[in-house]
């Protein structure tokens, strides 16, 4: 059995779903999981926020445009009584979708729970078209509710499914499926509490789920389709001329994803880590190519970095001690703070009496610094971009840190963080300064002359 996992761009349009057709047909026992249609989900929580600004005709407006690109889509259902189910279903999800809309617009004010609710429709609705359009071209495929699957916290926009509660509820709804010969398919990135209540696993979590399917279901590979030929080694939006990396060891990959490279979301790996299962991404636009393998096993390849991730919008906060030094408990308060308010810090670096730590996630910051200045000196700096090279290669190789830096001489550091791992080593610039250096690295380990390790 394999999950086959297809994002946005991979179910956009009517030939992307007749793509999709195709690949499934060729998968043994496949599990189908897909994302929203491609910008689905950035629309919908604008609609949102047109619906919290009680802007009624701007959010109905955009849902009634929704609502007839998925009727466009689903005419690669030709078979006219299937198309009419599927258009019944389609026009259910955006009545509640309006109706929710509507509501929002009165109070003018959309919590994170109803947030979920509405940004849940790209998924549901996307699902249900694969669905039919696998029914109509002759592979049986069976619609399953993610929201009766993946069983959640109700952290709303990013929820933490329960483990165990969620490995049954997939193997008792997909598994007597799978027995018959049908092909389930399911809707990445949503789930639901115990309550029933909808949830999201955060952006890009459609990954998530597939690998989530993947391992309860104990599959033999967990297949992620994209637009890209697998994990680069640089982000292709700022690197022109980037390489697939056909191997990946599974710790790389956790941290190329952690780190920015978008192609995976960051919680993937971890449950096919739990059951040894690979992961594979693959291009839906071009089949054939061989894409990247993740797996256990260590790094084949004879460099030091396997690949670099990047991501903008980093902030770091400098926080330091009203003392001469840092006393005893002092990193203790300091990390309860961030724990407090749910802000996750990514690289942290000390020194004698200050220390420094980056965040993504900037709404609670002014709460965060008014904590901290009841015993710190607090300043933060936004703008930044944090540059990682991983590779399971640079622990062993002695030139490691002098062929990176001087790759970015002249570029002001405002961090440098070596993981105890020593799997990567992170730099946090100016977003300003991210294209040139990025370049700079890529060239220096990745480039014509780059050297193998020394
Ligand atoms: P999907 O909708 O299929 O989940 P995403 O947009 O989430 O696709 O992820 C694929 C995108 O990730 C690529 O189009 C690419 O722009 C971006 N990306 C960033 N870093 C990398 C990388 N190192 N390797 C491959 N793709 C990357
Ligand atoms: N549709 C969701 C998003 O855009 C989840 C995903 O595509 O993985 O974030
Ligand atoms: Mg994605």
């Amino acid at each position: 059995m394999i999950v086959v996992k297809f994002g946005g761009t991979s179910v956009k349009d009517r030939a992307a779903i007749e793509r999709l057709i195709e690949i499934v047909g060729r998968t043994d026992a496949p599990v189908v999981v897909v994302s929203a249609l491609a910008g689905v989900t950035d629309r919908l929580l604008g609609i949102a926020a047109e619906a919290a600004a009680g802007d009624i005709d701007a959010a109905s407006g955009n849902v009634r445009a929704l609502r007839l690109r998925h009727h466009g889509v689903a005419s690669v259902v030709i078979d006219p009584v299937l198309r009419l189910t599927l258009l019944a279903e389609l026009d259910r999800e955006f009545d509640e979708l309006d109706r929710i809309v509507g509501a929002l617009a009165v109070l003018g004010e959309v919590s994170p729970r109803w947030l979920d609710a509405i940004a849940a429709t790209g998924e549901l609705a996307s699902s249900r078209i694969v669905a039919a359009a696998l029914t109509a071209h002759g592979q049986t495929a069976a619609w399953v509710d993610a929201r009766t699957v993946i069983v959640t916290n109700d952290e709303f926009m990013s929820a933490a499914p329960i483990a165990d509660r969620t490995n049954a509820a997939i193997r008792t709804a997909v598994e007597p499926l799978l027995a018959a010969g049908v092909v389930p398919v399911i809707g990445g990135f949503v789930g639901a509490t115990d309550r029933g209540v909808t949830t999201t696993l955060g952006r890009g979590g459609s990954d998530f789920t597939g690998a989530i399917v993947g391992a309860a279901l104990g599959a033999s590979e967990i297949q992620i389709w994209t637009d890209v030929d697998g994990m680069l080694t640089a982000d292709p939006r700022v690197i022109s001329d980037p390489h697939v990396v056909p191997h990946l060891s599974f710790e790389e990959a956790s941290e190329l994803a952690y780190f920015g490279a978008k192609v995976l979301h960051p919680a993937t790996i971890q449950p096919a880590v739990a059951r040894d299962i690979p992961v594979r991404i693959l291009n839906s636009q071009r089949p054939s190519a061989q894409g990247t393998l993740i797996t256990a096993t260590r790094s084949s390849n004879n460099r030091a970095v396997t690949a670099i991730a990047s991501k903008t919008g980093v902030t770091v906060v400098n926080i330091t001690s009203t003392r001469m030094l840092m006393t005893h408990g002092f990193l203790r308060r300091l990390f309860e703070v961030f724990e407090r308010h749910k802000t996750v810090v990514d690289v942290v670096t000390t020194s004698e009496v200050s220390v420094s730590v980056t965040v993504d996630d900037r709404r609670r910051l002014p709460a965060i610094v008014a904590d901290l200045s009841e015993f710190a000196e607090v300043s933060s700096e936004g703008d930044l971009a944090l540059i990682c090279a991983v590779g399971d290669g640079i622990m062993t190789d002695r030139a490691f840190a002098g062929h990176l830096l001087s790759a970015v001489d002249g570029v002001p550091l405002r961090m440098v963080s070596q993981a105890a791992s020593r799997r990567n080593v992170t730099i946090v610039i100016a977003a300003a300064d991210l294209p040139a250096a990025l370049n700079r690295l890529h060239d220096q380990f990745f480039g014509e002359h780059a050297g193998v390790k020394a």
